[in-house]
């Protein structure tokens, strides 16, 4: 079946007892049990299992062509399951280029937990053959990755990880399934943030985990999501399977919209560089032809003139808002450096855009007013 026929149907049955084609939304905390002791329909309590939060969840394990998916309660709390089904002790090769909130997570709650991490240019196979270390575990990678647009060759990195003996887990929160498909190129465990495209209107926080195969780590990631409990609520599953449905005309319109955006960033004079694997001169442009169906809605731009040149960019559009985040319907620019913090590595002049579904034509002229000298 064809993604967009899985985005509209999987996880989704006509409602036995009502006939609704919609889903129904189960609030009910708890679910009864029979005189025999035993949970007949497979519901316990709603930490364990809830009916949306399944429909979600088979929803993304069809999208991805996984065996199986967690949903968690954000993007960050499924990226801690996935590191929290290490065992302290372990080593982890994560990406240079990271969502800043991971890089935190990593360097704040699990090395202090005791895992070992280190970051490395998994552009490069011959950096990351030579990073590893007799008790690395995981390799975990963005592509594109946040916020430079790093492209990184998945096949290559599963097979460096597996012949280490380590699992490759890929955060694919923004080239999302409609793109790209990690674990048909070897990667072990696929990690969305659904609050950005799945989801794709900016009105819910949500996070999953799909995998390769439903034993191994999953069996961790799943006992984490019951046992620690940062689950999605009813209502946040059926926002992001409401969204799913929309997902890949969303992201197709958004990803030409943001290749010709990134052309006319390209040869404007006040733009220092644009990062966007669909410019034949990035140089993850090759692999990124091959792993991705379309370059994606997210790019990056190095205004010229500093900081205070990209942050007057920022100040000045009328159609853009000013604001983190991304994915959605509407277009988002952001000063990247001045939200992620002191152990930001991101340029000083570089600003984030995610295109929404606005008329390109409109989204051109607002940059071209707002970059105006
Ligand atoms: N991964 C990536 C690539 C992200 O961009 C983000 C958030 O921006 C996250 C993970 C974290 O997701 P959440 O904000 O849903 O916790």
């Amino acid at each position: 079946m064809k993604l967009e026929t899985i985005a509209v149907h999987a996880g989704r049955t006509v409602d036995p007892a009502t006939g609704a084609i919609t889903p129904p939304l189960h609030l009910s905390t708890t679910f009864e049990r029979d005189a025999d002791t035993s949970y007949p329909r497979g519901f316990v309590y709603t930490r364990s299992g809830n009916p949306n939060r399944k429909m979600l969840e088979e929803c993304l394990a069809a999208l991805e062509g996984g065996a199986a998916a967690a949903a968690f309660a954000s993007g960050s709390a499924a990226c801690a399951a996935v590191f929290q089904a290490l065992r302290p002790g372990d080593h982890v090769l994560a990406h240079d280029d990271l969502y800043h909130g991971v890089a935190r997570l990593l360097r704040e709650v699990l090395q202090p937990w005791g895992l070992q991490v280190d970051r490395v240019d998994m552009g490069d196979p011959a950096k990351v053959q030579a990073a590893l270390r007799p008790n690395t575990r995981l390799l975990w990678l963005e592509t594109p990755s946040n916020p430079m647009l790093k492209i990184v060759d998945i096949e290559r990195v599963a097979q460096i990880a597996h012949a280490a003996g380590a699992l490759c887990a890929v955060d694919g929160t923004w080239a999302t399934p409609a793109l790209q498909h990690p674990l048909q190129a070897g990667a072990d465990l696929v990690v969305h943030s659904t609050t950005k495209y799945l989801s794709g209107h900016s009105d819910v926080l949500g996070g999953a985990v799909v995998a390769r195969a439903a034993d191994g780590i999953f069996e961790r990631i799943r006992a984490l999501q019951e046992i620690a409990g940062a689950v999605p609520a009813p209502f946040d599953c059926w926002l992001v399977l409401r969204g799913i449905a929309t997902l890949p005309l969303r992201v197709q319109a958004q990803s030409a919209s943001a290749l010709r955006i990134a052309e006319f960033l390209a040869d404007h004079t006040g733009v220092d560089s644009v990062h966007y694997p669909g410019l034949a001169d990035h140089p993850g442009h090759a692999v990124a032809a091959r792993q991705m169906q379309a370059f994606g809605g997210m790019l990056s731009v190095q205004v010229q003139g500093g900081r205070a040149a990209a942050i007057r960019v920022a100040a000045r559009v009328r159609l853009f808002t000013r604001a983190t985040s991304l994915g959605s319907v509407e277009s988002l620019i952001e000063h990247r450096a001045s939200i992620e913090g002191a152990h930001s590595t991101t340029p000083d002049n570089l600003l984030r855009v995610s295109i929404g579904l606005e008329h390109t034509d409109d989204l051109i002229a607002d940059l071209a007013q707002a970059l105006a000298p």
